[in-house]
C-alpha cells in the first residue's frame, strides 16, 4: 500500500488468485536470473574484504556493521535526529550535575557512588551523544562528548575514576564508534586497559565491583579490540571472565519455564506473588534480560556452539509467552511481570533490547532480529518520550491512561516511574535515552560477504560504502517508512559496479513487490526472507520496494487485540491534558525538589472516554486511513507542549500525527479503573448497549495516554 492523502484500506485480500499464492509459497516464483531468494548462504568472507570481518579463530558474523559517519539519516529520520540534538541530548551537562561535575572528567570521586548504577550515567550519555555526534556529523555534539573523552582516554587504573566493570562496560561498548569518528588509537589502548581491569577483579564478590550477570558486556568491545591487534591473550581472557555469566543466562534462556527457581508460577506470575516477596528470588531484572540477549550469540563466535546461538531463539520465545507486550517488548518493572498491558516496561529495557538486537542481527543475520528492531524502535522507544525529547518515562504501559504520581502495582518500581519527566523514579534512564535513535541509522545497511550490502533496517536515509572490488558508490533510501510501505533506493556510482544488493523483505509485509529501474519485470519476495539482486548497477539505477502492508490484528491477553500496520501499532487517540508537577520526592529523598531549569516533570489526565471494545472482524479488520504530511517533530501529536530550539517556553504543537485510523468501536461502561490503571481489559467478546461510533487510532510512538489492547464486541 502506498502513501496516499485519503485511502479506504479494504483488507479483504489483494486479488491475488490462490495457485499464484501456492506458487509464492513454494518458492516457484522466485524472480529473474538476475534476482533470487538468497539461500542463507555461508559464503566466507574474503581475505580482501571492503569491511573486515572477525579474526580467526573466530567465527565471521553474518554481517558488518558499516563505519560511524558512513550513514546519515534523511526526511523525517533526520528530523526526528534533530529533535534528538536540540533536546536533552545536547544540555544534560547544563541541567544534571551528575554530568556537570563527574569523576569521568576528572573531579576525582565526584558522582560515580552511591548507588552501582550512578557510575554509568556518564558512559551512557556519551554512549548515545557519541553516536548522534557520528551520524549527524555534528561539530557541536563532539564538541561536547571531546573533554570527557580527552580524561578518559588518558586513565591507567580504571578503579581511580570508578571500580565498577559494568560502567567501564559502558564506556567500553562505544570505544569503536569513537574509533571510527576520530581514528584517536587510544581508544584501542584503552580496551585492552579495560579488559585487564576486568580480568583482574572478576571474581570479586562486591557489586560495586562486578555484577556477574552482566560480565557479558565484554564480549563485544573484547572482539572488537582483538580484531584491530590480533592479541593472543584476548580470547583466553574473555573466556575466564564471560564463561560462567554466558552458561547462566544460556540455561534460563533454555531451561525456562521449567526452571523452578524462577518459573514456578509460569506465566502469569505476578497474579500469583504478593508485593513483599523479593523478586529476586523469582524472576529477573529486566535490564539484565535484555542486556543478556546479545552474550550468547556473541559468545558462540569463539565457542562455534550452535546450542550457544540457539538459545536466544528459544528465550525469546518464551519471554513473549510468559511477558510479551505490544511491539516486541516485555514488561519489567523493574523484574520481569506479566503480559498485562498495564505493567511497565523501563525505558533502559527498550534500549538494551534494540542494542543486543543490533549486534545479534549483524552476527548471525536472522530476520527477526531486525523486523523487532524496527517494532521497538517506531513504538515503544518514542511512545515513552514526549515528542521534543525534554523528558522521558521510566515505566511505559500498553494500555496507559493515566500518567500521574501514584502507587501502581510494580514490582519495585516507584510512585513517580510513569510520569514524563527528567529522572522518575530512578536517573538511569535519563542517560539512556540517548543511544537508540543514532544506533539505528548506524544499523540501517551493513556489508555483506560478497562484497555487497543488505537493506537491514528501513527508513530515509543515505549511506557512502565501498562495494565489489573497491567502487565507491552511494545510496539514498527515499521513503517515509514506517508511515509508507514504499521505499525507493538510488544507487549513485561514477563507474558501473558489479555487487549484489539484500533486501530484508519484513515479515509483515503483504505481497510485496521488488522492481529494478532497468528492469521491466517486478519480482514478489516472501515476507520473511532476504531477496538478492545481483547485477551490473549504474549510476541512477533504482530499486523500488512496495511492501504492501495490510491492517491486521493481533490477538491479546483476555482475547484482546492489538492493531498494527507495517511496523507500526496503532492505539486509541485519548485527549490528553499536561499538567506541570510543581515538586517530587525523587527516588534518593524525600524532600520535594522540582525540575531544573528548562525542563518540565508532566503528569497527563484523560479529557476523554478510553474504554471503548473495537466493532471489527479480527480477521478482516476494516478501517480507514488518513495520512498528512510528516511535522518537523514526527512523533508529535497535536496540542502536545514541546519546547522546540531557540524557545525557553513550551508550547501546544500545531501539526497531527503522520497517521489516523478510523475504527468502529463501541464504549464498555463496566470497563473502569483500577486504582491508577486501566482495569483488566475485559474478556472479548464483550456485551454493550452503548451505540457504534468511529474513534481514532494513532501511531503508538505519537500517543502519551492510549489504549493498545483492546476488547472486541
Ligand atoms: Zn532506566
Amino acid at each position: 500500500m502506498r502513501r496516499r492523502d485519503f485511502c479506504e484500506l479494504m483488507a479483504a485480500g489483494v486479488g491475488l488468485s490462490a495457485s499464484v499464492l501456492a506458487a509464492f509459497e513454494l518458492g516457484l516464483l522466485a524472480g529473474t536470473p538476475l534476482q533470487a531468494f538468497a539461500q542463507e548462504p555461508s559464503i566466507p568472507w574474503p581475505a580482501k574484504a571492503n569491511y573486515p570481518n572477525n579474526r580467526g579463530p573466530l567465527l565471521q558474523t553474518k554481517y558488518v556493521r558499516l563505519p560511524l559517519g558512513t550513514g546519515r539519516p534523511m526526511g523525517w529520520l533526520r528530523d526526528q535526529l534533530n529533535v534528538q540534538a536540540n533536546g536533552l541530548t545536547s544540555h544534560l551537562n547544563e541541567v544534571w550535575g551528575v554530568v556537570e561535575a563527574s569523576a569521568w572528567i576528572g573531579d576525582v570521586g565526584k558522582n560515580v557512588t552511591p548507588e552501582c548504577c550512578t557510575a554509568r550515567f556518564v558512559p551512557r550519555w556519551l554512549e548515545g551523544l557519541t553516536a548522534l555526534a557520528g551520524v549527524l556529523d555534528d561539530d557541536r555534539l563532539k564538541a561536547l562528548a571531546d573533554p570527557y573523552m580527552q580524561y578518559i582516554l588518558k586513565v591507567k587504573d580504571p578503579a581511580t575514576v570508578t571500580p565498577s566493570v559494568c560502567a567501564w562496560c559502558h564506556l567500553g561498548r562505544f570505544l569503536p564508534e569513537y574509533y571510527e569518528l576520530t581514528g584517536d588509537a587510544r581508544a584501542i589502548k584503552l580496551a585492552r586497559t579495560i579488559l585487564d581491569y576486568a580480568d583482574s577483579v572478576r571474581d570479586s564478590k562486591d557489586d560495586k565491583v562486578v555484577e556477574p550477570a552482566r560480565l557479558g558486556m565484554l564480549l563485544g568491545f573484547g572482539w572488537w579490540y582483538y580484531n584491530r591487534t590480533g592479541d593472543r591473550d584476548i580470547p583466553a581472557l574473555i573466556e575466564r571472565c564471560t564463561k560462567r555469566c554466558v552458561e547462566d543466562w544460556k540455561s534460563y534462556f533454555v531451561h525456562f519455564p521449567e526452571d523452578s527457581k524462577y518459573f514456578v508460577h509460569f506465566p502469569d506470575v505476578t497474579t500469583e506473588k504478593s508485593q513483599e516477596e523479593d523478586p529476586s528470588s523469582w524472576t529477573r531484572q529486566g535490564v539484565d534480560v535484555t542486556q543478556a540477549i546479545q552474550y550468547p550469540v556473541l559468545y558462540y563466535l569463539m565457542s562455534k556452539d550452535e546450542t550457544d546461538k540457539n538459545s536466544i531463539t528459544q528465550g525469546m520465545a518464551n519471554l513473549d509467552k510468559g511477558y510479551g507486550q505490544v511491539g516486541a517488548r516485555w514488561s519489567g518493572d523493574e523484574w520481569l511481570a506479566s503480559t498485562d498491558p498495564t505493567q511497565g516496561t523501563e525505558l533502559c529495557d527498550v534500549e538494551e533490547l534494540l542494542y543486543s538486537l543490533e549486534k545479534n542481527f549483524e552476527a548471525v543475520g536472522e530476520l527477526v532480529f531486525a523486523d523487532r528492531i524496527e517494532q521497538l524502535m517506531f513504538n515503544a522507544f518514542p511512545g515513552t518520550c514526549t515528542a521534543d525529547m525534554w523528558a522521558h518515562q521510566y515505566d511505559q504501559q500498553a494500555n496507559q491512561v493515566l500518567v500521574s504520581v501514584a502507587k501502581r502495582p510494580w514490582h519495585e518500581n516507584g510512585d513517580t516511574s510513569n510520569i514524563y519527566g527528567f529522572t522518575p523514579n530512578f536517573p538511569c534512564c535519563l542517560a539512556n535515552m540517548h543511544s537508540p535513535w543514532p544506533r539505528y541509522v548506524e544499523s540501517m545497511w551493513m556489508a555483506t560477504a560478497d562484497n555487497g550490502l543488505v537493506a537491514a533496517l528501513y527508513g530515509p536515509c543515505r549511506f557512502n560504502a565501498k562495494v565489489g572490488q573497491g567502487s565507491n558508490i552511494e545510496i539514498t533510501e527515499e521513503t517515509d517508512y514506517p508511515f509508507s510501505d514504499r521505499v525507493r533506493i538510488t544507487i549513485r556510482s561514477k563507474q558501473p559496479a558489479s555487487f549484489p544488493l539484500y533486501f530484508r523483505i519484513p515479515a509483515w509485509a503483504n505481497r510485496a513487490e521488488l522492481s529494478v529501474s532497468a528492469d521491466p519485470k517486478p519480482s514478489h519476495p516472501q515476507s520473511g526472507t532476504l531477496f538478492k539482486v545481483d547485477r551490473v548497477w549504474k549510476d541512477g539505477d533504482a530499486v523500488t520496494l512496495d511492501f504492501n502492508f495490510k491492517v491486521r490484528a493481533e490477538t491479546r491477553r483476555n482475547n484482546a487485540v492489538a492493531i498494527a500496520w507495517g511496523p507500526l501499532y496503532f492505539v486509541l487517540r485519548i485527549g490528553e491534558l499536561f499538567q506541570k508537577i510543581p515538586a517530587l520526592a525523587l527516588w534518593d529523598s524525600p524532600d520535594m525538589v522540582t525540575a531544573p531549569p528548562g525542563c518540565v516533570n508532566w503528569q497527563i489526565a484523560p479529557t476523554t472516554d478510553w474504554n471503548y471494545a473495537l466493532a471489527i472482524d479480527r480477521n478482516n479488520p476494516q478501517c480507514t486511513m488518513i495520512t498528512t504530511r510528516i511535522s518537523s517533530m514526527p512523533f508529535a501529536q497535536k496540542g502536545e507542549p514541546v519546547k522546540v530550539p531557540g524557545a525557553d517556553e513550551f508550547n501546544p504543537w500545531k501539526e497531527d500525527v503522520p497517521m489516523v485510523l478510523k475504527v468502529k468501536a463501541r464504549r464498555v461502561p463496566q470497563w473502569g479503573m483500577n486504582g491508577a490503571n486501566a482495569a483488566a481489559v475485559p474478556v472479548s467478546p464483550v456485551i454493550t448497549d452503548s451505540p457504534e461510533t468511529l474513534v481514532e487510532l494513532i501511531p503508538y510512538g505519537c500517543s502519551r495516554l492510549r489504549i493498545s489492547e483492546f476488547p472486541t464486541v
